[in-house]
């Protein structure tokens, strides 16, 4: 590095931004994060609620432990102890029963072999073309071309997946984490998703649960651990221009200082900032959170995933009173108004959960996010842009970017650190930052 450290100017400040923010603030660079919020975290943030005052999360948010990434940059924050992991996962049926799939003391893939054939919820044969699905995908993952091309529904069609297993198993754990339907999700996000969250090492499936509200992930105090980096709220980067092949960001009507610039900004808001750029357009899909406060405990479970209904996973945010209930790929809830979307929520919980009938609901809070990430389609992947633009100073970060992950808080943070990366390489003091998948 030169003696005078390259100055990086970033815009937004969600994960992406962030991730970027620390790697290169840590490897010595001086650098400047804009953010248009009074708040950091973007899509994964706290805020207010207006009467109260407590700080709830915009929706839930959970990792696995195959995040890697994502925990590293936790760590940078020296906030890695504020996630929980669970082993467990519960799956409930209309009515009550329980299952687990609970990842036991076997090598992968074995790990998960004794509490899958307890399942309650698929028969014995539902199981069996399961697995031999599961095995396909430790077959195929390496060896086919098309699964970016086609949807995950076309290959368990191709697999031979009876629709009790479709809908019970792989669209249940597939539509929450790819945050999108099967026969919209392109097959590759699937793949990701078993192959690294439940085939390969044993802890890769932990569900990692943040036991603080998200905002203090990456509060003040934290980022005192990185002193290059300086933190700008309320300050909206208006434009991204280009002159001479170079790039800078005007803040408040003026171009700022900067050797490098990243753009951590949502695509939408980007093609504002930025029009000149050559951006492909993505789709989006929606998720919707639904808060629920209650005057008793309503279950003694810390999460379940909710088979048969709209309802995908309630977490159990406060002793059983207080649940956040998530629909993901919620498409179907956008029509409805928020008192409608509450009572379809109390009405389906009733049903795996007894105690809400007895129980009033103290207060409710939804939030609908229309565009909450892109749609992993097929069509989407090879639009996805790289880190590298035509500015030679210019470079993307943000989860809608090429990270081979789906829209989330670890593709996001890949990002941030492929962007670093690429910063660090155009400044002449290459660097690595991105760690490699847990296999
Ligand atoms: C409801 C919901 C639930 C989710 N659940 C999960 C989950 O359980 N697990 C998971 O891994 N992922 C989840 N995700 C996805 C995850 O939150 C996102 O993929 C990730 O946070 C995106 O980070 P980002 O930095 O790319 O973008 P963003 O978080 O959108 O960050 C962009 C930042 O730029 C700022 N900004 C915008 N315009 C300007 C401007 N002109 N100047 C300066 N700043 C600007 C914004 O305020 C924002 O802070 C969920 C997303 C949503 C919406």
């Amino acid at each position: 590095m030169t003696q005078v450290p390259p100055r990086v100017a970033i815009a937004g400040g969600g994960l992406a931004g962030m991730a970027a923010a620390a790697a290169l603030g840590s490897a010595g660079f001086e650098v400047d994060l804009y953010e248009a919020r009074s708040f950091l975290g973007g899509r994964a943030a706290s805020y207010p609620l207006p009467n109260s005052g407590e700080a709830i999360d915009n929706c839930q948010h959970i990792l696995l432990g195959c995040c890697t990434n994502l925990r590293d940059f936790y760590a940078r924050l020296g906030v890695e102890g504020k996630v929980r992991f669970d082993r467990t996962y519960y799956f409930l049926e209309p009515g009550g029963r329980r299952s687990q799939l609970r990842a036991a003391a076997l090598p992968a893939p074995f790990h998960f072999l004794g509490s899958f054939i307890r399942l309650r919820f698929l028969s014995a044969s539902d199981k069996l073309a399961v697995a031999r699905a599961l095995l396909a995908i430790l077959r195929e993952r390496n060896g086919r071309t098309d699964l970016d091309q086609i949807t995950m529904l076309e290959w368990l069609k191709e697999k031979k997946q009876p629709p009790r297993a479709i809908d019970r198993f792989w669209r249940q754990i597939l539509v929450s984490a790819v945050n999108e339907e099967l026969d919209r999700m392109a097959a590759c996000h699937g793949f990701q998703v078993f192959w690294l969250g439940f085939l390969t090492g044993s802890r890769n499936s932990e569900m990692g649960v943040p036991a603080v509200p998200l905002g203090e992930l990456y509060c003040l105090e934290a980022w005192k651990r990185l002193p290059q980096v300086r933190l700008h709220f309320r300050t909206p980067v208006e434009q991204i221009v280009v002159r001479d092949g170079r790039a800078s960001v005007v803040v408040a009507g003026a171009p700022q200082e900067a050797d490098f610039v990243i753009s951590a900004l949502p695509l939408d808001k980007l093609r504002q900032v930025a029009p000149l750029l050559p951006l492909s357009e993505l789709d989006c899909s929606p998720i919707t959170g639904i808060h629920l406060w209650f005057d008793r405990p309503v279950t003694d479970l810390p999460h379940a995933t909710l088979l048969d209904r709209t309802v995908q996973w309630f977490f159990n945010r406060a002793g059983g009173r207080y649940l956040l209930l998530v629909v993901s790929a919620s498409r179907s809830l956008l029509e409805l108004s928020r008192a409608e979307i509450i009572e379809l929520a109390i009405r389906e919980l009733a049903e795996f959960l007894p105690a809400v009938r007895q129980a009033s609901l103290e207060r409710a809070h939804v939030v609908k996010e229309v565009r909450a990430t892109f749609s992993a389609s097929p069509q989407a992947e090879s639009l996805r842009a790289r880190p590298e633009t035509l500015a030679r100073n210019l470079f993307l970060a943000g989860d809608w970017t090429r990270t081979g992950w789906p829209a989330t808080m670890e593709g996001a943070v890949r990002s941030g650190y492929l962007a670093a990366e690429a910063v660090a390489r155009a400044a002449g003091c290459p660097h690595r930052f991105l760690l490699p998948d847990p296999i």
